[in-house]
């Protein structure tokens, strides 16, 4: 059987070319990576799934030309973007997907309520190129697949780019695309267990635990050879 193929794109070229939205503090084309570097850890581990990343400094019509020498028909193709806008209240997160594709609306869907969640940002919704500030979308259009252009939120934006920025609450895009897309494929999802902050107090308790167990055990057991 052939393994699912994912294949991740960042928006834009990093670190030379168009680097897309800009800000004081970064680049659009950065922060996309950042994400994609991420979510390489995430989804290269995994036995089901065969994942590729476009080369980052590719754009345009490179980057749809590398998906599709690369995609199949029932690939998943994801695009990560950042968005920015002259407004500063504009915020959320939105997902484009290709007009009367059933399952890149879904995918879409299932992003958006996963960062939503995650980040408390603003959910925009999966949306299609016409409601997109540009006129079409090469990357949810001409590529072959199921793609979902992903705009994990607004530079311009206070909120949005705390998030975006902080290197402690950033890491949520990635993990939230990671389990939106397995979720939509089926597939569990490997959790990485919490570290605690003492894993040697955590296993005393663990011990002290069973002990008070075997205990009970014990005397149930005492109790029972007395009633015989
Ligand atoms: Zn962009």
């Amino acid at each position: 059987m052939n393994k699912q193929k994912v294949i991740w794109v960042d928006g834009h070229q990093h670190p030379h070319g168009d680097r897309g939205a800009t800000i004081h503090e970064t680049t659009e084309a950065r922060q996309n990576v950042e994400v994609g570097d991420e979510a390489v850890l995430r989804f290269a581990v995994l036995s089901d799934i065969e994942f590729l990343r476009c080369p980052v400094e590719l754009g345009g019509q490179d980057e749809i030309d590398w998906v599709n020498a690369h995609a199949n028909n029932d690939t998943i193709v994801i695009s990560c973007h950042h968005n920015a806008c002259d407004d500063e209240r504009a915020s959320g997160v939105e997902a484009f997907y290709y007009n009367g594709n059933a399952r890149g609306q879904k995918l879409a869907e299932m992003i958006c309520e996963r960062i939503a969640s995650k980040t408390g940002q603003k959910n925009r919704g999966a949306k299609i190129e016409s409601q997109s500030q540009h006129k079409s979308i090469g990357i949810i259009s001409k590529t072959k697949g199921t793609a979902v252009l992903v705009e994990c939120g607004f530079l311009t934006n206070s909120y949005d780019k705390k998030h975006i920025l902080d290197p402690t609450l950033d890491n949520a895009f990635s993990e939230a695309i990671f389990e939106a897309v397995m979720e939509f494929l089926g597939l569990e999802v490997v959790v990485t267990p919490e570290l605690k902050d003492d894993p040697l107090e955590e296993q005393k308790k663990i011990i002290a635990e069973i002990i008070e167990k075997t205990r009970v055990a014990l005397s149930e057991i005492e109790n029972f050879i007395e009633d015989l």
